[in-house]
C-alpha cells in the first residue's frame, strides 16, 4: 500500500504518518525530514538547501525526485510507504507514478486533511512551544512570517494536486480539524475499505 498524505503546512501529515508507521509498518517518506537531516549532518546537499528551508520556499523538484528515489530503494519500502510533504508540485506527483510504476507499484490512496487556514497558524506556533518546552530547538520555519509564505506557496504549487489525484480517483478527503484520534480513525477506515 502506498499512500500520500496531503494537506497544508501543519494540518497534521507527520503526525499521522507516525502512526500509520506503527500500526502499519508502512515507513513515513518524509522530504521535509531527509532535507533537515541533510542540513544537520551538513553535507553538500545540505548546505544547498538550508536557505531555501529557511524561508520556506520549494526544494527544486529534481532534488526531492533523487532523494524519494533512492529511498525507494531501501528494503523497508518494499511493501509500501506513506509520503509525506511528497509530491508537492505537478512534476513530482508525476516522476512519483513513474518511479513507482518502474518498481510495478503506483499510488493507492491520498488521504487529504482538510483545515480551516486560519488555524494553521497557531499550529505552527504551538509546535515552537511544545518544541521548546521539551528542550529542543524549534524549526526556523514555524515563524509566523514563514508560515505565511509556505502557506502561499501550498496554495500556489501544491493544492493544484488535489485534481491530479481526483482525475486518478484517488482521494479521499478526512477533517483535519477533529481530535488526532478520530483523525486517525478516519484514515484507518479509508485504507481498510481499499
Ligand atoms: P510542512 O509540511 O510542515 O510545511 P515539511 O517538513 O514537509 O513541512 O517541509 C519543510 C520544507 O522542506 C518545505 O517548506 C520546503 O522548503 C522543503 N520541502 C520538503 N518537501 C519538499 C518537496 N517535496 N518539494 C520541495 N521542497 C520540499
Amino acid at each position: 500500500m502506498n499512500l500520500v498524505l496531503f494537506g497544508p503546512p501543519g494540518a497534521g501529515k507527520g503526525t499521522q504518518a507516525k502512526v500509520l508507521q506503527e500500526t502499519r509498518g508502512l515507513p513515513q517518506l518524509s522530504t521535509g525530514d531527509m532535507l533537515r537531516a541533510a542540513i544537520a549532518a551538513k553535507s553538500e546537499l545540505g548546505r544547498k538547501v538550508e536557505a531555501i528551508l529557511a524561508k520556506g520556499d520549494l526544494v527544486s523538484d529534481d532534488i526531492v525526485i533523487g532523494i524519494i528515489d533512492q529511498r525507494l530503494n531501501q528494503p523497508d519500502a518494499a511493501r509500501g510507504a506513506v509520503f509525506d510533504g511528497f509530491p508537492r508540485t505537478i512534476p513530482q506527483a508525476e516522476a512519483l507514478d513513474k518511479l513507482l510504476e518502474g518498481r510495478g507499484k503506483k499510488i493507492d490512496l491520498v488521504i487529504e486533511l482538510k483545515v480551516d487556514e486560519t488555524v494553521l497558524l497557531s499550529r505552527a506556533e504551538q509546535r515552537v512551544r511544545e518544541t521548546v518546552s521539551k528542550g529542543g530547538i524549534p524549526r526556523p520555519d514555524d515563524t509566523p512570517q514563514t508560515v505565511k509564505n509556505r502557506l502561499d506557496v501550498y496554495r500556489k504549487n501544491t493544492a493544484p494536486l488535489v485534481a491530479f489525484y481526483k482525475a486518478q480517483g484517488k482521494v479521499v478527503s478526512v477533517d483535519g480539524m477533529a481530535p488526532i484520534a478520530d483523525v486517525t480513525r478516519a484514515i484507518a477506515a479509508a485504507l481498510d475499505r481499499k
